[in-house]
């Protein structure tokens, strides 16, 4: 078995476990300060520490993140918004509060790797993992590990075909406007409906707009990156309805041009929704920590 934690914004989720049919303990913590959380992150784990049950953890972080093994600031939060959070050394306090090995991705990386290892990305590689919920960000798997360069990835703000005439809306992103995360992303919705986005209506003319900005999106990391399977999570995604629209809107983007069953009639089989529902996160850590356990 190994631990595993999905941290986030508003929760920590922690488990031990060794996959999806495999889960010994599973608790929920609210985010607070980082020192009232990881003691309550401590306080979970430290039995399955102590008895051996368990050697390494597993970390899907919000962020960003330092992932760089090189750098001095390895396994830290860096720039992240989040107050109280900023240049904390999340790895390092896990690791010398609970003497285990620790190893820490992307919250997008990790639930991209828990598809991967038993959800709907199995046997797909490589394989890009898309949330689009309160934030839009990609994970990106490729030769059986998470993507991870100059820095991780950053999916969510790169930008989509807009068009001010049909929609002047400049978009919520504080660094960009309207990159595709300041125009389509769960805050981006809030912001142009009120309260009244999570009630949006299915036959509203908006999902028009919002299943093209997916779509072109998309048609970039496709041309990019030649993911196997793209697979669609996070709460706006919960809008199965936007599926199709997105695949029609995809071929329409790509115009023929990559001659692959998968992007023609295929197209159902290659753009998914997540095999592990919400639990492609936590997963994701408790893989991850099985890559440095012995
Ligand atoms: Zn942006």
């Amino acid at each position: 078995m190994t631990g595993g934690i999905e941290a986030g914004g508003t929760k920590f989720i922690c488990m031990v476990g060794s996959d999806p049919q495999h889960v010994e303990a599973e608790i929920r913590i609210r985010t607070e300060t980082p020192e009232k959380t990881l003691e309550k992150v401590t306080q979970f784990f430290k039995p399955f520490a102590e008895s051996g049950k368990i050697s390494s953890l597993g970390v899907g972080s919000f962020g960003p993140l330092d992932v760089n093994p090189e750098s001095p600031t390895y396994g830290f939060i860096t720039s992240t918004p989040k107050p109280g959070w900023r240049d904390v050394d999340l790895m390092g306090d896990l690791k010398h509060r609970l003497g285990l090995r620790v190893t820490m991705d992307t919250d997008v990386n990790a639930a991209g790797f828990g598809e991967f290892h038993w959800g709907a990305g199995k046997g797909y590689d490589p394989l890009l993992y898309l949330t689009i919920g309160t934030g839009i960000g990609g994970g990106y798997i490729k030769d059986r590990r998470p993507l991870h360069g100059l820095l991780t990835p950053e999916m969510g703000h790169i930008h989509v075909r807009h068009d001010l005439k049909e929609d002047p809306f400049e978009g919520v992103c504080p660094f960009h406007g309207d990159c595709f995360e300041g125009l389509a992303s769960g805050t981006a919705l809030s912001r142009r409906f009120g309260e009244n986005a999570e009630n949006l209506p299915d036959d509203h003319p908006f999902w028009e707009l919002e299943t093209s900005y997916i779509a072109s999106a998309l048609a970039s990391y496709i041309l990019v990156l030649s993911p196997k399977r793209i697979i669609l999570g996070g709460g706006v995604m919960h809008r199965r309805f936007l599926l199709p629209g997105i695949m029609k809107h995809v071929q329409q983007e790509l115009n023929g041009y990559l001659d692959h069953l998968s992007l023609l009639d295929g197209i159902q089989d290659y753009i998914v929704t997540p095999g592990l529902g919400n639990r492609s996160g936590i997963l994701g850590a408790i893989a991850l920590a099985q890559q440095i356990s012995k």
